[in-house]
């Protein structure tokens, strides 16, 4: 995995300015695989008492430094910004049954209790939903046709070997995948292979 020397940040815009310029020459993935942080939850995110930097900041070095569920993901969505700690372009960890064929994204926040269609819950919604279809535009993917392990939109908890709830109930996929493709509908993607 690639961890950036130091994570950036990204409104939606311009992470879609971003995403544009990116080549993927080697790897390739070929779904993305959702997470939510569980710990921490987007109340103790929201804290004033820390800045938001350096929480990410600790986490980075906190998943670099001891072997963890989520080490290594791409993305940590949270409802103001994204941002980005691993190469997009190289392969990440963050689930152990098909790293090497995902982007890893993790929402902020604990979705088993925390609400993920109104408040701040909904902004890291709206976030990770923009990312994602920005991901899979530049990607030529579709986040519908789930096949496990092959093809569309994946939870962390589908690979039942890591035993691990991700993301909360209050995440509904085909809500999440209605959501990517609309947005990708209102950026001019084209669906790959949609005539069949
Ligand atoms: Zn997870």
């Amino acid at each position: 995995m690639s961890f950036l020397p130091e994570p950036k940040a990204y409104t939606p815009d311009e992470f879609g300015d971003f995403v544009e310029k990116l080549e993927w020459n080697g790897w390739r993935p070929t779904f993305v695989t959702l997470h939510n942080t569980g710990v921490p939850s987007l109340a103790v995110w929201l804290d004033p008492r820390h800045a938001a930097k350096q929480r990410i900041e600790s986490q980075g070095h906190y998943e670099r430094d001891i072997l963890h569920w989520h080490s290594g993901v791409h993305l940590f969505v949270a409802p103001n910004l994204i941002w980005n700690l691993c190469d997009l372009t190289s392969q990440g960890v963050s689930v152990s049954c098909w790293n090497h064929l995902t982007i890893g994204i993790e929402m902020i926040g604990d979705y088993a209790t925390e609400s993920f269609d109104s408040g701040p819950g909904a902004q890291v919604r709206d976030n990770a939903v923009a990312a994602m279809a920005i991901l899979h535009r530049k990607l030529g993917l579709r986040p519908d046709r789930y096949r496990l392990g092959v093809r569309g939109l994946h939870f962390h908890k589908e690979c039942r070997r890591d035993h691990h709830d991700c993301p909360g109930r209050n995440v509904v996929k085909a809500d999440v995948v209605a959501r990517v493709l609309a947005k990708m509908n209102a950026l001019g993607a084209s669906l790959p292979g949609a005539d069949h």
